[in-house]
């Protein structure tokens, strides 16, 4: 279970996150919704170590991670895997996954396990990352976060910039993470509806604030809601 506590982040005057509190179980995707500049990513990028909050906790299975050093979260199993994907496109399908294991040594996940996941990065083992379509990356980035082994996943946008057939592609296979591997995904999103489609909750922030916290078809049935907080 990752369990986020009053958590608060500030960019000097900015307040980006505002007494966030939030459980994800494992075996669950929360969707975290929001508008440009609700603080989604900053609310990632500081349960995964890269900034600092200004105040709260995060815990994962019990263990107060706050204020532990970027590499000691991943070591413990919480992998980030941040817009835009950042796979090394000069490198090969092959290669980008046995980066994301390399750290792990020999238990690192077996790149077949990963290839089971993703047949389709097998038919592109060989292929440099720069012949992938946006799809087939994005699929590349969560592989390679996979192969450490996380017991939680942040994704960031995972959907951005994708075909809507292949929206629906990412979001059932993060499902399928959530479901398979046990993974605690927190999933952040402005596809709402696709990603409250395989949510089991929704959360949305506005400001930095959680300004609901539901079910997912009750969000999605709440037009003035998405509305005000969403801009649909
Ligand atoms: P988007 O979908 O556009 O990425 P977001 O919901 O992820 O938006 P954040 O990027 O977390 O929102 O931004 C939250 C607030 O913090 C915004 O007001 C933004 O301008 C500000 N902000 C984000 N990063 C920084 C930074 N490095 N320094 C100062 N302010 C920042």
């Amino acid at each position: 279970m990752l369990t986020l506590e009053e958590l608060t982040t500030d960019y000097g005057p900015i307040r980006a996150v505002d007494r966030v509190t939030l459980e994800v179980p494992e075996g669950t995707v929360t969707a975290v919704l929001g508008a440009n500049g609700a603080g989604k990513t900053s609310l990632l990028r500081t349960v995964c170590g890269l900034v600092r909050p200004t105040s709260g906790h995060v815990r994962m299975e019990g263990e107060d991670i706050t204020r532990w050093a970027v590499e000691e979260i991943v070591r413990f199993g919480i992998a980030h895997v941040p817009e835009g994907r950042g796979v090394i496109t000069e490198l090969t399908v092959q290669e980008n996954l046995r980066l994301g294991g390399l750290w792990r040594g020999r238990d690192a996940m077996p790149i077949r396990e990963v290839y089971e996941l993703f047949p389709r990065l097998e038919e592109r083992a060989s292929q440099p990352a720069s012949r992938l379509s946006g799809g087939e990356r994005q699929m590349l980035s969560i592989g390679r976060a996979l192969m450490g082994r996380p017991r939680a996943l942040l994704l960031d946008e995972p959907s951005l910039g994708l075909a809507p057939v292949l929206v629906a592609q990412i979001m059932s296979m993060v499902r399928r993470l959530a479901d398979t591997l046990g993974l605690a995904v927190l999933l952040v999103e402005q596809n709402a509806r696709s990603a409250l489609s395989i949510a089991n909750r929704g959360v949305v922030l506005s400001l930095g604030r959680v300004v609901a916290e539901r079910d997912p078809q009750q969000l999605v049935a709440d037009d003035r809601l998405l509305h005000a907080y969403l801009g649909f």
